[in-house]
């Protein structure tokens, strides 16, 4: 019973004059966990109240399934959200908040109290069905909004930046729980986020959003292996991707990365982007390593370190940018060192800086 939504040429104006969103081409798949991502003012809530029909659709079509449902009513789309702010009534116990929506579509008692307890069961709200709203944490109202949304039974549940008003370490377990959930009752999820993070770490697929024009669509980690453009290059990833900018030194096979760092590139390389002006490398930060003998080695100066037990952060200057490494384990290493690594022409992605597309990946 879970549903499949497309989307073709979907366009959103303002005043017939601010585009919002501009040719969004998608099909979320049925049972799908699909996140939308993308910075603060790019249209991931805009995009998610069109699929809940909150808002007008100023061009394209949209379906769930094989139906058309540009001007179907929010009531009759078969789908529950969940928003940033909750949504509560402040006046009512837990267990009216929760039911509240079947009893005004009038499902009958006992399959309300069916579907109460179950689900109450399940999210861990059993204690709390007579307590107001005010009476509990942030992380237990979030429950309760997710609670309302589950008894729905909806297939497709859309969920607005559900956890961004919970502390760090509550967020993670949410996270795990919301996917829990998403997997046990096979729904369609729609799930909107600024944070990377979650996306990362949640996501079937990921569709970033930038300006209103979708970046990339893809599974996590070929959006972090390959990312189509260097703004997906930079947003995906925690730290970013470290960005440069190239200049060829063809006689001596070099590239010069932010006019102080010449790396060895051979010449099916060079060959490959010879048609390409200006170029702009990309490297992960795991991809600067410890230096090994036999391997390329450079030094870079070390302006700051952090020791997070686990793993060592180091970040250094490479011309006006600031890149960072990230070392497994504990390094004894100061700041103002010049550090040797090593890095090689191998991890670097290739983008064209006058584009900013992927030209060729590590
Ligand atoms: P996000 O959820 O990614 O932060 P939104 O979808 O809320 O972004 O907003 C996208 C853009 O649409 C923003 O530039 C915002 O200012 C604009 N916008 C949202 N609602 C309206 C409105 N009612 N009238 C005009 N512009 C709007
Ligand atoms: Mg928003």
């Amino acid at each position: 019973m879970t549903e499949k939504i497309t989307m073709n040429n979907i366009v959103k104006r303002y005043d017939k004059e601010v585009t919002v969103l501009d040719d969004i081409d998608l099909t979320i798949n049925e049972g799908e966990f699909f996140v939308m991502v993308g910075p603060s003012g790019s249209g991931k809530s805009t995009l998610l109240r069109m699929i809940a029909g909150l808002e007008d659709i100023t061009d394209g079509v949209m379906k769930i399934d094989d139906n058309v449902i540009n001007h179907l009513p929010p009531k009759k789309r078969n789908l529950s959200m969940v928003f940033q702010s909750y949504a509560l009534y402040p006046h009512m116990t837990v267990r009216d908040n929760i039911l509240f929506g079947l009893k005004s579509r009038k499902v009958n008692k006992e399959e309300q109290q069916k579907r109460l307890h179950e689900t109450t069961e399940m999210i861990g709200l059993s204690d709390y069905l007579d307590r107001k709203p005010r009476q509990l944490s942030g992380g237990q109202r979030q429950r309760v909004a997710l609670a309302r949304a589950i008894v729905s039974q909806a297939p497709i549940c859309l969920m607005d930046e559900p956890l961004s008003n919970l502390d760090a370490k509550l967020r993670a377990n949410m996270r795990i729980e919301i996917r829990r959930l998403q997997r046990q009752f096979g729904l369609t999820m729609v799930y909107v986020t600024h944070d990377q993070v979650e996306a990362m770490t949640m996501g079937d697929r990921i569709m970033v959003l930038d300006s209103g024009k979708i970046q990339q669509v893809g599974r996590p980690i070929d959006l972090y292996n390959e990312p189509a453009n260097l703004f997906v290059a930079s947003f995906i990833g925690s730290p970013k991707m470290n960005i440069g900018t190239v200049q060829k030194d063809i006689g001596n096979k070099k590239f010069i990365i932010e006019g102080e760092l010449a790396i060895d590139v051979p010449d099916r390389v060079i060959e490959g982007l010879k048609d390409i002006p200006n170029i702009t490398v990309g490297i992960r930060d795991e991809h600067i390593t410890p230096p090994e003998e036999g391997k390329e080695i450079h030094t870079l100066e070390v302006i700051n370190v952090e020791n997070l037990g686990n793993e060592t952060s180091i970040a250094f200057n490479v011309g006006k940018e600031i890149w960072t490494a990230k070392w497994p384990g504990q390094w004894d290493i100061k700041v103002g060192e010049a550090l040797p690594v090593n890095i090689s022409h191998e991890d670097f992605a290739y983008f064209d800086s006058d584009t900013t597309q992927l030209i060729r990946s590590s």
